[in-house]
């Protein structure tokens, strides 16, 4: 039989494996069970495929999406790959299904849903596997951003096959994660294989969001290649494509609400273009290959770290310089934190609120981007790499621990229901008709910060907000979260970030 070196030259037509490919593949090879954690761009496919031509049967991948196994099929077949899926979209089933039992398929795809079928079951028995990819990964646990109760429906399928390697691959899983995907797919702990999380060439920068159309102009004016920016709404992504294509750029959406054929077409335009930006919602990314992409920008928070990762993990797959800008504001996370408290069932609220808080301490750090980013996926970088926007600019930070207890307590002694505009109207002594008509110019808060420290209030709120020390309510009233107290009383440091100087016209709501 030939061995993986040389189908890697004959088939994929690589001379080298890249970073852990070589150590996963001999791990499935020797036909033990392993979960790889490997970033976006990272060549995971090859992982599970290279093994499936070396191996005799088939291999069968179940994969979450079937946009995502189209293309995966896709690319495959472009390498002499044999490959198909079984799919409420795939109109060829029964040839499939004969060509499967005619040992003429190297893959097999198929979604959690059908795997976990009896009918699936029985057609399976009959065919030798090479090996059960589970791609996604991250989608079997709760812990993962993206939990999918189906995939804990596999573990049966998989111990039935309990000779057939399995190999998990997932772009994103902290420690907790990967720990649970280990237990729930039965792999041992000496089958994780974690390549390094870091992307070199991709720049972060992090800003508050004010005025995102004059700050996605500046961007484009940079950077002229493609580029996606994440909206965090379909109509976001509508007017956001409108905007940048009234600017003379090509833009195009993409997001769920769009005719499939639609959908494809925009995406085919931006896989094809050296300019056009895409403007997405998260429905854009997943296994979609285009190397050149050259920036990927967030106009509202992601919805995790890990999703920022992946998201941002995008660009600059071909290795030459790239750029993630995030721009945030405090509403996002305010909108977050209601979600959470509202919408998310009460065992899940931990987690979702540790998920947040890391988002939140990536955007508010004044140190290396990239260090928390590593740090989050239990790597232990530089302090310091050379290619963000704090350690290209290193922010100045000052310590607003007592404005902050200011503005708490303002909040506090107005009763929890008003916004900072009215909080800094107290806080200032502004004795206007609002003020006087609730009597807050008789409260002990009134006019107690100095001047120095009202030009903080802005980003001090901002900061209160993303660790939920403040939270707001839909019409941007403040109330306490659970993060206060330890700031009121605890004597907790409140560091923060000085924006750097541009704030000319104030603008009444954050662009979006
Ligand atoms: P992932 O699924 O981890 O995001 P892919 O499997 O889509 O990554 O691979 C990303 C790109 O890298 C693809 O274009 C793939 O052909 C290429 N690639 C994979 N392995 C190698 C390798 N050993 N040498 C060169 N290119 C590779
Ligand atoms: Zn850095």
């Amino acid at each position: 039989m030939t061995s993986p070196r040389d189908i890697l030259k004959t088939t994929f037509g690589f001379d080298h494996f890249r970073g852990v490919q070589e150590q996963v593949v001999d791990r499935v090879m020797a036909g033990r069970h392993t979960l790889a954690v490997m970033p976006t761009g990272a060549g995971k496919s090859l992982c599970y495929q290279l093994p499936a031509l070396a191996r005799p049967g088939t291999a069968l991948v179940i994969s979450p999406l079937i946009a995502l196994m189209h293309d995966q099929i896709r690319s495959a077949e472009a390498f002499g790959i044999r490959a198909a899926s079984l799919t409420s979209a795939d109109e060829n089933r029964e040839r499939t299904i004969d060509r499967l039992r005619a040992g003429e398929l190297d893959l097999i795809y198929a979604a959690p849903e059908r795997a976990t079928t009896e009918g699936f079951r029985r057609l399976i028995d009959r065919v030798p596997l090479s090996l059960i990819a589970i791609d996604e990964a991250h989608c079997v646990s709760e812990w993962g951003h993206d939990f999918r109760p189906d995939y804990r429906l596999l573990r049966p399928l998989l111990d039935a096959f309990a000779d057939v390697p399995r190999l998990a691959l997932t772009a994103t899983a902290d420690a907790r994660t990967r720990a649970d995907i280990l237990a729930q797919l039965g792999i041992a702990e000496d089958g994780l294989i974690i390549s390094g999380f870091d992307r070199p060439n991709i720049r972060y920068h992090v800003q508050p969001r004010d005025g995102l159309g004059g700050q996605l102009k500046a961007l484009l004016a940079a950077h002229p290649g493609p580029g996606i920016v994440y909206a965090p709404s379909r109509d976001g992504a509508e007017k956001i494509a409108e905007q940048v294509a009234g600017g003379g750029r090509k833009a195009l959406p993409y997001h769920a609400g769009l005719e499939p054929q639609v959908r494809a077409r925009n995406q085919a335009a931006f896989v094809a273009s050296e300019e056009m930006v895409i403007a997405a919602t998260v429905a854009f990314g997943m296994g979609i290959d285009k190397p050149d992409v050259r920036f990927v920008a967030h106009a509202g928070i992601p919805k995790s770290v890990e999703a920022y990762y992946q998201e941002t993990g995008r660009a600059g797959r071909d290795g030459d310089p790239a750029e993630a800008w995030l721009f945030w504001s405090a509403e996002d996370f305010a909108r977050a934190r209601r979600r959470i408290e509202t919408e998310v069932e009460p065992d899940r609220r931990p987690g979702e609120r540790d998920r947040l808080n890391a988002l939140a301490a990536f955007v508010e750090t004044a140190g290396c981007r990239r260090a928390v980013l590593l740090r989050h996926f239990g790597e232990d970088p530089p302090e310091s790499c050379g290619n963000c926007d704090n350690c290209l600019n290193p922010p100045q930070t000052v310590d607003a621990t007592e404005i902050a207890r200011k503005l708490l307590s303002a909040a506090f002694r107005t009763e929890m229901r008003f916004g900072v505009a009215h909080l800094t109207d107290v806080l200032a002594g502004n004795d206007n008709d609002k003020v006087r008509s609730f009597g807050h110019d008789r409260l002990s808060v009134f006019g107690i910060a100095s001047a120095d420290e009202l030009q903080l209030v802005r980003p001090v709120s901002r900061a209160l907000i993303a660790r939920d020390a403040l939270r707001a309510d839909a019409y941007g009233g403040l109330s306490f979260g659970p993060a206060a107290k330890a700031i009121l009383k605890g004597g907790e440091e409140v560091r923060i970030t000085v924006p750097p100087k541009r704030q000319k016209a104030k603008r009444p709501r954050d662009g979006g």
